[in-house]
Parts: C-alpha cells; structure tokens; sequence
C-alpha cells in the first residue's frame, strides 16, 4: 500500500480544506488515517465501522487486549457513546475540554465492543488541535484513535516518525507539524466512587482536584503492576515507549549523577543546558519544566536509538505537574530500572 502524506496546516496557519476532506472521505470509507492532535499523531478510523476499527489494532500490531480512545468535536457528541453522564464528567468536560483529557465512562451499545477491547466502559477524548477537530466534524463520526506508532515502539510527536512506523500499512497521513503536548492525554476514570487517574498526561493530577476535590492516581501510574495483576488501564500493562537503548533512571543531583556516570561508556539523557559535561548526550527538556520535558521526550527517546545509544543513564524528572507523566513515560522505558543515588554506595 502507498502511504501518501498531505500538510494540513497550510503555511499561513490555515487549515486545508482539500486534505481534510480526503482523509473524512477514506475515514469513510472503513481505511485507517493518521492524524495530528494536540498530545501525540493518532491512528483514526470511523468509531461505528468495527472492520475499520481493527484495521487499527493490525495496523499497529496491538494486543487485542488494549482499548481505544474515541475522539469527539463537540460535547454534545458524548451521550450517544456513554449510558450515563455524571456531575462530574460535565464539570471536567467544562474545565479541560476541548484539551488533552480522556474519560473513561460506561460504554453504550452504539460503540462496538472492539472499540475498547470487550471492556463495558469507553474513553472519551475532545482534541482542541484545530485539525483534528476538522476531520472529526467532515466525517461526521465519532473517530477512535490510538497513538499512531508500531506497538511497543514511542509515540510519534511528528509525521515523519508517523511514516517510519506506518509507510505501507495505511494510506493517507495528515501532517500537522509537531504536538504541542508531546505525550499521551490524561486518563481519568469516572465509574468509580471517586475519579481515578489511570494514565497522567497534559491535564495535571493538581488540575484535576482543582476542579473535582477528591481524585485518586492508579497504582500502576508509578509502579509496575505485579504478575497476574488486572490493570485498570490495559495500555499500562505493556512495555511501552521503549526505545532499543537500555535506560536507567539517576535519582538524584546534578553532582551526583555526573559522579555516578564519570568513566562510564554510556549515553546520557539530561536536561538542556547540562549536557555539554558529557561525551554523548541527548536531552529532553529543562529541569524543573515537566511540559517543556514532556514535549521533548518521545522525540528524545528516538534520537537514542538514531544514535545507536546501547547503554543510557537518564537524569529523573520530579513527580508533580506535568512531570508525572514525564516519569511514567520513562520508567516505562526504562523497564522500571532507577537508581536512588541518595542510597547508593559510590
Ligand atoms: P493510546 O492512545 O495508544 O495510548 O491508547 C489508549 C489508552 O487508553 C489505552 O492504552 C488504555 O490504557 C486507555 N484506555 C482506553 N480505553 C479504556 C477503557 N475503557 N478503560 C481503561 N483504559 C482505557
Ligand atoms: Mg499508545
């Protein structure tokens, strides 16, 4: 299969209509498009159209297993795909929508099951990228949507890493420059007693209580999940976002982690402006800015590998804001490897 590739934003920032249209009109037509959006680029296919929604999961080469997140461009678009809209998924819906947030709602007989892998719930994303939401309103169908990279590889954070993943197993690739957020949305459960964040991402854990009260953060978002053990969110479960290279998160200081990695062959991830203090470096980000590390971090995880990077030492990122979702990503990719250097014998 050919992979054509169409800017959709035009030079003057407008969007064009002429690749919008294509893609809602192959969307469809049961085929799989990639699009932009403001978090990572998104592997769509019509939500209703079940053979087109695992033309996806093949696409991909995703686990069964793992549920997809349906891309709306209105909220009034939510009640035909959920039995129920509480309190407070109108409250989150007001505050962060159009915006980088998922909700995880009871799944309505309009959804097929393949949509989320069997699951009695659906995700629930609005994407405030301008052309997202054009091709979601020129369809006309709700669009479900994983990130648009190989299984198992990182997310694409632009249309060239969208094409190496996915040149000849879809047809037509939206390029809408590089995400602004750069990781996935912020998963949040809403069938509980209490809203629980099952993935953190571009909508804070702080933002969330802000506007909720009482919100609780999944186990699984910082630790790994025990053999045998359910995941709330089936996506946490897999070795995700991992690059070749074999990383190690340094808790610790500057000192300290160049004290740690001195006369080591070794390629170092750290913040900008620190990696002039070694041979081979990568960075993703400034220290103490989780969105600035964010934005910087799948690119930064595939610029190790482009470089060959066997063995890395990756400074850590600190564990509020939007660095939660910094570290989840990279503990992941670290296979949960970190060193506490505070406790560690030099
Ligand atoms: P991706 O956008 O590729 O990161 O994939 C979507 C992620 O959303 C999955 O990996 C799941 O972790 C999460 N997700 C989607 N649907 C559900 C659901 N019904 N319940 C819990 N988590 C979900
Ligand atoms: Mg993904």
């Amino acid at each position: 299969m050919e992979t054509e590739v169409l800017q959709v934003i035009s030079p003057d920032g407008t969007i064009n209509e002429a690749a919008v249209k294509k893609a809602a009109s192959r969307l469809l037509n049961g085929e799989v498009v990639a699009i932009p959006t403001e978090t990572v680029y998104g592997l769509a296919a019509n939500a209703f159209d079940e053979s087109a929604v695992a033309k996806i999961f093949s696409a991909k080469g995703r686990p069964q297993d793992n549920p997809l997140i349906v891309h709306i461009a209105a909220i009034d678009e939510l009640a035909q795909l959920v039995t129920d809209v509480p309190e407070s998924a109108k409250r989150l819906a007001k505050a962060f929508w159009p915006g980088p947030l998922t909700m995880i709602l009871p799944r309505s007989d309009r959804v097929p099951a393949g949509v989320s892998a069997g699951l009695p719930t659906v995700a629930v994303r609005m994407p405030v990228h301008p052309a997202a939401a054009a091709v979601i309103r020129a369809a006309g169908v709700p669009l479900a949507a994983p990130s648009a990279n190989l299984s198992g590889s990182p997310s694409p954070t632009n249309a060239a890493y969208v094409l190496a993943d996915m040149r000849g197993r879809i047809p037509l690739i939206l390029d809408g420059g590089a995400c602004k957020v750069g990781v996935e949305s912020t998963v949040v459960s809403l069938t509980g007693d209490v809203p629980r964040v099952l993935r953190p991402g571009g909508v804070t854990v702080e933002q969330l209580r802000g506007a909720l009260g009482e919100v609780e953060v999944d186990d699984a978002v910082l630790h790994k999940l025990k053999d045998g053990a359910v995941a709330a969110s089936p996506g946490m479960k897999y070795k995700h976002y991992a690059p070749r290279a074999d990383i190690t998160i340094l808790r610790g200081t500057f000192e300290q982690f160049c004290d740690y990695v001195a006369g080591k062959d070794a390629t170092v991830l750290c913040f900008q402006g620190e990696e002039s203090h070694f041979p081979h470096a990568v960075t993703y980000g400034k220290a103490h800015d989780g969105a600035s590390q964010a934005a910087r971090l799948f690119d930064a995880l595939r610029e190790l590998d482009e470089h060959g990077a066997a063995t890395v030492y990756a400074r850590c990122p600190e564990l509020d804001g939007m660095g939660l979702a910094v570290y989840n990503r990279l503990i992941r990719a670290a296979g949960f490897h970190l060193i506490d250097l505070d406790h560690t014998e030099k």
